[in-house]
Order: C-alpha cells, then structure tokens, then sequence
C-alpha cells in the first residue's frame, strides 16, 4: 500500500490549480497559495493539528468508540471566541502530504472509529476530495463528516458531492452586526443559509444505523453566545421556516470564553442557563422535532481538546 500512497501523494494538477487565486470560501482572497496565505492562513499543503478519537461529539458521531476527528489548521471565519483558537489563529498543526491524510483516515478506521469528522476543511477541499477518494479506493467504509462553521461557498460544496455523507454546518448567527464584529463576516447569514440548503439537497434528512449512529444526512449546529438570545431565537426561525420538518438542529450551550472574548464584556462570560433554558423552550414551542439539547457543565475549556499533534 505504501508504493500505492506515494504514487497519489500530490494534488492532482487540476485541484492544485484552485489554489492559485484561490476562491474556495466567501472571503474569494485569490491569493496563490503556493506562494502566500490567505485570509484563513492556509497554504498549498494540507495542515493538521490532531487526528483521534473525539468522544464528546453529539452520541450519534462519537458513539463508544469515538468520532474520528481530523483538526484542520486554519479558519475562514476566525471567530474572536474560537473555541479552538491554537489552530484556528495561531497556526498550530504540522504539514502533511495528501497521501498521509487519506492514511490517517485509514487508521482512524481500523481503530474503530465511527466515522471520519473533518473540523475546519473549506480551506482543503481539494485535498480533501483528493485523500477520500484514495481512501475510499483502499476500502474505507466509514461515513465522511463536514463539520465546517457555515461559511462556505455552493461552487465549493458542489465538489463534495457524492464524497461527504453527513453535512454538519453552524448557524452560527441571523444579525449582520454580529457576524461582523465578532467574525469579520458581514455577508455570513447569507452564504451559510445558501450553503445549507445545498447540503440538504446533497444529503437530505439525517439516517441512523440500527444502533443509532448517523451515517449520512444534514445536522445544523447552533452555539448560543451570551446576551444573543434574540438571534439565536432567528436562528431556529429559519431553520424552521426555510427546511423541512425532519431537519435537526442542536441547540449548543457550551460556550467558554476562549481565544480573545475575555477582551471583550460581552464575551467575557458564559451563557447564563437561563438564556439557554428560554431557547430551548422557545425551540420547542415553535415545533422543533428533532436536534440535541446539551447540559449547562458542558461548558468547559476541558471538553476542548489538546491540539498537540496526535495521529498526525
Ligand atoms: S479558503 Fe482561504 S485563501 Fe481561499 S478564499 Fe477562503 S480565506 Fe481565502
């Protein structure tokens, strides 16, 4: 397998050509990134900071054995309140060849993951249809997961389709104001809502094994920041308003005060149970059906992981 791995160990010439001028995400930079970063601090090679198995994703990915994360270095949104600010800011992670990401997939695999959970990939596309198609030829059975924060170009995911089984994308805000100031991104209601509806007609409503693990279908996440309780109830209003009923939306409470928020007041704090408990009522009332509720101690700088290059 090892001579297989090299001999598809770089980019093809034809994904390696949207790096130069690159234009895989909303902020559409152009920069060449063979010879600079762009916004996301990405550059031509792949990046990891950490490939394990995650055991603190929703109880349909991480199951008992784990949900096997790949952390990608680099971020497209560089929220202030990161929850993984080391990689999405700072940088950390090591290079990697595409060869060596489509064999961690492998061996997240045979050490019994349930699936491969890809945290941060929009800046990698390329690469990353590249190594799941080389995996998928090596025999991985497991589904791929896109867990990206939402802000994503249609054009992008178009490229995924028929790889990725399970879409896991944030809403992470309706307000404008909010999505400039605290992720530089004035124009993030409108891509991501875009995005989403492209993931839900690439993979539809979430199906489960019979031991409930998810294997394929759309999962929108929703982590709710102090005093925003007003946005986060827009939130559920699109989602309800704009998708079908079988949608599942996860209602997240585990907001910490990581990265840059304690520089900022209305940041510095956690999210008082009582905002919490009131989305979750006003989620219900509206007539949500499905989605994960998460207890308030899950708010807690030890549910993040270390990103110190394990599996990479
Ligand atoms: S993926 Fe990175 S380099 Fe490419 S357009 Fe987005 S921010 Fe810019």
């Amino acid at each position: 397998m090892a001579e297989e791995l090299r001999a598809w160990g770089e980019l093809s010439s034809e994904l390696a050509a949207q790096l130069r001028g690159c234009t895989l995400c909303p902020r559409q930079c152009g920069v060449d990134r063979h010879a600079a970063r762009g916004y996301c601090g990405a550059g031509a090679a792949v990046r990891v900071a950490k490939a394990f198995r995650h055991p603190w994703e929703e109880p349909c990915l991480s199951g008992e054995r784990g949900s096997g994360t790949v952390f990608f270095t680099g971020c497209n949104l560089r929220c202030l309140y990161c929850q993984n600010y080391p990689i999405s800011h700072q940088g950390v992670g090591k290079e990697i060849s595409v060869a060596r990401l489509s064999a961690i997939f492998l061996e997240l695999e045979a050490q019994g993951a349930h699936n491969i959970n890809l945290v941060t990939p929009t800046p990698y596309v390329p690469h990353i249809v590249q190594a799941i198609q080389a995996a998928r030829r090596e025999g991985l059975r497991i589904p791929i997961v896109y867990n990206t924060g939402g802000y994503e170009r249609v054009e992008t995911l178009r490229q995924l389709e028929g790889w990725v089984d399970v879409y896991l994308p944030d809403l992470k805000y309706c307000d404008a104001r909010l999505s400039a100031r605290w992720s530089g991104a004035p124009d993030y209601f409108t891509y991501a809502t875009a995005a989403i509806q492209e993931m839900w007609r690439q993979v539809g409503e979430p199906v489960f094994d019979a031991h409930g693990m998810l294997r394929r279908g759309l999962m929108i996440r929703h982590l709710t920041l102090p005093g925003a309780l007003e946005d986060s109830q827009r939130v559920v209003d699109w989602v309800l308003d704009n998708l079908p009923r079988g949608v599942y939306l996860n209602l997240m409470a585990q907001y910490t005060p990581l990265g840059r928020a304690p520089e900022y007041p209305e940041l510095a704090t956690r999210v008082p149970r009582e905002q919490y408990e009131a989305l979750v009522a006003y989620a219900l009332e509206r007539g949500l059906e499905c989605g994960f509720i998460q207890e308030m101690d899950s708010a807690s700088p030890e549910y993040v992981p270390a990103f110190d290059l394990e599996g990479v």
